[in-house]
Parts: structure tokens; C-alpha cells; sequence
């Protein structure tokens, strides 16, 4: 039997209803901040990563689908969604249009991630991008609606960390003090670690090994290096949040793991595993860096699968799948075509109703609606037909009402 590659799931009929609860609340509470829906392809030029994401990232360095084509381009499966968006931006020059340009995505990502750590290989995030600002105001509007969201999931022992990690100007004076703290250890770091040290020193501070993280402590932190500029901007982040009653605490040690970010980066973390949950920042240099104008921007991304996995945990009963409202058991040739025809008045009502496709027994069908758990059982035969009268029977109770075979009649004794 052919399974399903390592790293990735499937969703099922019975489970897909938590995913579109989620997505539905998400989506809700992004579009009336504005957030347009993005979908971008699933694939990109390999180019498009290795420059926007870094080269001496992680994500780009161990984790891509990179494959050649048949006609011989370099083609990556997208890693995370940001790089996409952006070159849709710059492409489609979305710049034209009112500004910031607010987009929101739902889309796969593909990693080469460690399985056995429980990552998934194929994982949904949903992400939001603000493209056309450099104000603090963004950042906070951003981090904001991460905020909402965790309420409205009613997802308790979240706390929100947020750090700056400077500009291009700031960042050279930090780069060299960081070069000065790990030089005198170089030689036992890792190799990967060995070749970030000279291109881009900070990327170290996310290595995963354990020598290279116990080496790590005590780094200097990049909040001591901000410019005037940086430093300006990060107070007025944390103010308004402040003012917002967004509770928040300052980790020097948020980096995140793509070269593209500036000043505020965020994380929503789960205190109760200490993993993170959302997590985003402000990337000023990257619709730049990949052919761009100089533009800034704010977003941020969260893993679903995730997301879904804390959500159960604190709402367990909040959602139902959405059963049948009404089976229609037939007898007979004469009844199941009248039957087929009434399905389709009462679907156009908007009831969830179904009746036999298989040309089965009666018992065969009654035992079908029980496992489907429809909420009523309708049977009709020829004397029923002729009758235009018939039994509906509330398979929760086993209480019988006597029904004519109307779409409206049948409609509202369903749902009275
Ligand atoms: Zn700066
Ligand atoms: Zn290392």
C-alpha cells in the first residue's frame, strides 16, 4: 500500500469542520481590519527564498523543496508565505493602490523539518502582511489582531514577547560586538554555525544545536545597539501597547529565524509548553531586497496545525460537526423517485438531506442514517406517495409527526 510521504496529514471529513471554525473567526477578525485575501502559487523561482528569507538562514539552508524542472529552472516549494506575497505585490504594482496595502493568506508551507520533533513536513499557516507604512502604529495594529485572535478562540496562557532587532545601521555595530563574544569559541561551534560567523553573525544565536546554544549565553543583546531611530520606534511600539492594555514582556532574544526582519519582532507564546504560536515582525528591507521600491512593512504568521492543537485543549464541546438534518428512507421504485425530487426542493431550502444512491434495503438505509447521525427520518413507500402524507421521526427522541410532503411543510417541522 502506498502511504501518505512522512511529515504530512491528512484532514478528514470528520475533523475539517474544527479547521473551517478557526479559519472562519480568523478570517472574520482580519477582514474587518481591512485584510484582503492573497493566494499565491505554491511554488516559486528558488531565487526568490534564497535572497528574501537569507541564504544563511536555516529555512534556506536545511529545510527547502528545491527541485529542478523540466526546463531546467530552480524551483522552490515556498517555505513561508511573506517572500510570495511580495513579489505578487511588486508584481501586480499594488503599490498604485491605496496605501498600506493590508493582505491577509491560509496557505501550505513546505519544510524539510525534523519529523520525529512532531513537525510536519507540509503545515497550513495564516499570515497577515501590511505593506506601505514604517509607522509604529502598524506594528501595534498588527500585534493586535494577533491578540484578538487568541481571545476570540477563547485560548487562555498566551503571552505576548516582543523585541527589536534594529535596522541595517544598528545592526553593523551589534553584528561586530557579536563577532567579538563568539570569536574567541569559534572553533567549537558548529560547522553551519562556522559559516554564518563572517556573512551573518546573528543567525547564530538561533542555531538548534546544544553546544552552540550553551556557547550562546550571555551574547550581547541587540536592544544595547539600537540607533536613535530604532530605539524611538520600539518606545512608541510599547507604549501604545501599553496604552492598549496588550500585556507584553521584552525578550532580548526573539531573533526570528528570517534575515528579513527590522525593529519590532513578536512572538505569542503558549505558556503552558513554551512553544510559540504566532509569531511576526517588521521587514523593512525586503521588498527592496527583492526588486522592489523601498518600501516598509509588518506582518505576521501562525501555524495552524498549532493553533488548532491549543484550541482543542481549552474548547473542547464549543464546536459541533455539522450533522444531517433529514435521511429520506424509500420502498420502492414509484417513492424514490418522488423522493429524489423532494431532496432536491429541500436542499434548495438550505436542508442538509439525503436519501439512498446505492439501491439499497430499508433496513440497510436506516442503518446508514444512523451512523451518518441525521437528526430525523422521513420513510416514504407507495401509499405515502399516494397519500402525499407521511412519518417523521426524531431519531433523538423516537417521537412520529405526521408531515405532508412539502419542502416548506418538511422545513419547518425540522427546524420549529
Ligand atoms: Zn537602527
Ligand atoms: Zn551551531
Amino acid at each position: 500500500m502506498i502511504q501518505k510521504p512522512k511529515g504530512t496529514r491528512d484532514i478528514l471529513p470528520d475533523e475539517v469542520y474544527k479547521w473551517q471554525y478557526i479559519e472562519g473567526v480568523v478570517r472574520d477578525i482580519l477582514e474587518n481590519a481591512g485584510m484582503g485575501e492573497i493566494r499565491v502559487p505554491v511554488f516559486e523561482h528558488t531565487e526568490l527564498f534564497s535572497r528574501g528569507v537569507g541564504e544563511t538562514t536555516d529555512v534556506v539552508q536545511k529545510e527547502m523543496y528545491t527541485f529542478e524542472d523540466k526546463g531546467g529552472r530552480s524551483i522552490t516549494l515556498r517555505p513561508e508565505g511573506t517572500a510570495g506575497v511580495v513579489r505578487s505585490y511588486i508584481e501586480n504594482g499594488m503599490a498604485s493602490q491605496a496605501t498600506p496595502i493590508k493582505l491577509w493568506y491560509e496557505m501550505p508551507m513546505y519544510r524539510y523539518e525534523n519529523v520525529q520533533k512532531g513537525r510536519l513536513r507540509e503545515f497550513r499557516q495564516i499570515g497577515t502582511e501590511v505593506i506601505g507604512t514604517e509607522s509604529y502604529l502598524a506594528d501595534v495594529e498588527v500585534i493586535s489582531l494577533g491578540a484578538k485572535i487568541f481571545e476570540a478562540l477563547n485560548i487562555p496562557n498566551i503571552k505576548l514577547n516582543i523585541n527589536s532587532i534594529g535596522c541595517p545601521v544598528c545592526r553593523q555595530k551589534y553584528q561586530e560586538a557579536l563577532r567579538d563574544f563568539i570569536r574567541p569559541n569559534l572553533e567549537k561551534y558548529c560547522d553551519t554555525c562556522k559559516t554564518r560567523f563572517e556573512k551573518n553573525p546573528m543567525r547564530i544565536l538561533d542555531c538548534k544545536e546544544q553546544k552552540c546554544k550553551e556557547m550562546n549565553q550571555g551574547a550581547p543583546i541587540i536592544l544595547d545597539y539600537l540607533c536613535e531611530e530604532c530605539r524611538e520606534h520600539f518606545e512608541k511600539v510599547k507604549s501604545l501597547l501599553m496604552n492598549l492594555e496588550i500585556p507584553f514582556e521584552i525578550d532580548s532574544s526573539i531573533v526570528r529565524g528570517l534575515d528579513y526582519y527590522t525593529k519590532t519582532v513578536f512572538e505569542f507564546v503558549s505558556e503552558d509548553d513554551g512553544l510559540t504560536v504566532l509569531g511576526g515582525g517588521r521587514y523593512d528591507g525586503l521588498i527592496k531586497e527583492i526588486g522592489g521600491q523601498d518600501t516598509p512593512a509588518v506582518g505576521f504568521a501562525m501555524g495552524v496545525e498549532r493553533l488548532l492543537e491549543i484550541f482543542e485543549k481549552y474548547n473542547k464541546d464549543v464546536i459541533e460537526d455539522y450533522n444531517m438534518d433529514l435521511y429520506i428512507a424509500t420502498i420502492g421504485e414509484e417513492a424514490d423517485l418522488f423522493a429524489t425530487r423532494l431532496v432536491m426542493n429541500l436542499r434548495d431550502e438550505g436542508v442538509f438531506v439525503e436519501k439512498d444512491i446505492c439501491s439499497r434495503s430499508l433496513k440497510a438505509q436506516f442503518k446508514y442514517a444512523d451512523k451518518k447521525k441525521a437528526r430525523f427520518v422521513l420513510t416514504i413507500g407507495e401509499d405515502e406517495v399516494k397519500k402525499n402524507y407521511a412519518k417523521l421521526k426524531d431519531m433523538k427522541t423516537g417521537e412520529e409527526v405526521e408531515t405532508k410532503l412539502k419542502a416548506e411543510e418538511i422545513f419547518s417541522k425540522l427546524f420549529e
